[in-house]
């Protein structure tokens, strides 16, 4: 990282922020947690929040971009003209899943986001930055932060429709943060493609004419098989993983249809383009071997992988040390996926993991718990801290802001055939 342009005054005027707002931002989080909402219906939420900004000065679109629960929130330093000046877009979720309420703790996420926007906020209010940014650059300080409201991130894709509808084209650089069960700088973010195979045969008597069905059941399996028998000449950040979701009536009757799902993940797009070519042959094998005939259903907004931008990582990663947090060099994997991903190919982006003081992994009741404690508050607020003085770094230093922009112009060009 190059030198900091960051200054003690800064960082005590984040601190100050987050303990000036944490009541307030534990009231969020909590009433969040306490009515827990899936995607696409975080109608309480979005609410909330968009109130909860405009209170504090945020100039607030709701239900902003093609679905009713995102919102955007903007503050801007005097002067500022959008499209000329730099902004920071930080990503607030707020989807629950099924049954297990925040067991993915996104009233966490949605909280660091809020406390970030404020802290910022109050940054750009307080502060002299004029001298700070005419030290840099030459001009007065023009600088907006931008709380983006991104639902369904649990499936629907909220921040892949907030891309197509161009919520990111006056957005430099965009940020969120992710409670793991682990303090994890780049967690491995997998791409993901969803698809439903649904094969079609002919039903007949399974004892007393079996030969005059098409089993359909016997495609289903033969994919099945030959998926696992694919999985060992797979790299080892690609998944292939599914399940029969209809496999027949009643064994005397030799089934015409069936249906399986199977999520696909690689990291980068060029992998995952090779993986469905791979995917479709062994549906068409399956079909042609049993005589059905097939009908595969991609879901829209696929996942792609996530590009982590090292040089704001790095950045981020220096502020949270210096408040006693450890990255450990070798943490298992977390190999899931997340739509941020596909923000991470469209403008540079950071997804950091934070542990919430101790291990737990995520989509458990457990951690859904651990959402709703002070401890989960807590190491959020710390986790805002970085991103707010991530943000101060990446407003008045423009070397930086150039480091970044140059990465993500080198690297994205392996990571996608696009
Ligand atoms: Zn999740
Ligand atoms: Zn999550």
């Amino acid at each position: 990282m190059t030198s900091s342009s960051v200054s003690p005054s800064h960082i005590a005027a984040v601190s100050s922020s987050l303990e000036a707002n944490k009541s307030d931002l534990n009231n969020v989080s909590q009433a969040i947690w306490n009515k827990p909402e899936t995607m696409f219906n975080e109608v309480f939420a979005h609410q909330l929040l968009t109130e909860f900004l405009e209170k504090q000065g945020f100039t607030v679109a709701k239900r902003y971009g093609v679905d009713p629960t995102a919102f955007r929130a903007e503050f801007q330093s005097a002067n500022y003209q959008k499209g000329v000046h730099p902004t920071v877009g930080v990503m607030c979720e707020y989807d629950a899943l099924p049954e297990i309420g925040h067991a993915c703790g996104h009233n966490l996420i949605a909280t660091s986001a809020i406390a970030t926007g404020l802290a910022v906020r109050d940054i750009l209010r307080n502060l002299n930055l004029q001298n700070d940014a005419e030290r840099v650059d030459g001009r007065l300080s023009l600088l907006q932060v931008v709380v983006l409201g991104t639902p369904a991130e649990e499936g629907g894709g909220g921040k892949v429709n907030l891309i197509n509808h161009g919520a990111f084209q006056d957005i430099d650089f965009a940020m969120m943060v992710h409670p793991f069960a682990n303090n994890d700088l780049e967690p491995v973010i997998l791409g993901i493609e969803r698809v439903a195979v649904e094969f079609q045969g002919k039903a007949a008597h399974a004892s007393c004419g079996p030969w005059e069905g098409v089993n359909a059941l016997d495609a289903a399996v033969a994919l099945y098989h030959n998926v696992s028998l694919f999985r060992q000449q797979m790299q080892p950040n690609w998944r292939i993983h599914g399940i029969i979701m209809e496999g027949g009536t009643k064994p005397n009757i030799i089934p015409d249809h069936t249906k399986s799902n199977y999520y696909l993940r690689t990291i980068t797009s060029t992998d995952m383009a090779y993986l469905k070519e791979r995917f479709l042959a062994m549906v068409n094998a399956a079909a042609s071997a049993t005589g059905c005939t097939v009908n595969v259903m991609w879901e829209p907004n696929p996942y792609t992988g996530m590009l982590h931008n090292s040089a704001m990582s790095q950045v981020y990663k220096s502020f949270s040390e210096a408040d006693g947090v450890i990255f450990p060099l070798h943490v298992p994997g977390f190999n899931g996926s997340t739509d941020m991903g596909n923000v991470s190919l469209t403008v540079p982006s950071i997804h950091p993991g934070y542990a919430l003081g101790r291990h737990s992994m995520i989509h458990t009741r457990d951690f859904e718990a651990l959402a709703g404690t002070p401890e989960g508050l807590h190491f959020t607020l710390l986790a805002a801290k970085s991103m707010a003085l991530t943000c101060t770094e990446l407003f008045l230093n423009k070397n930086m802001q150039e480091q970044c922009k140059r990465e993500f112009a080198e690297r994205i060009k392996g990571f996608t055939t696009n």
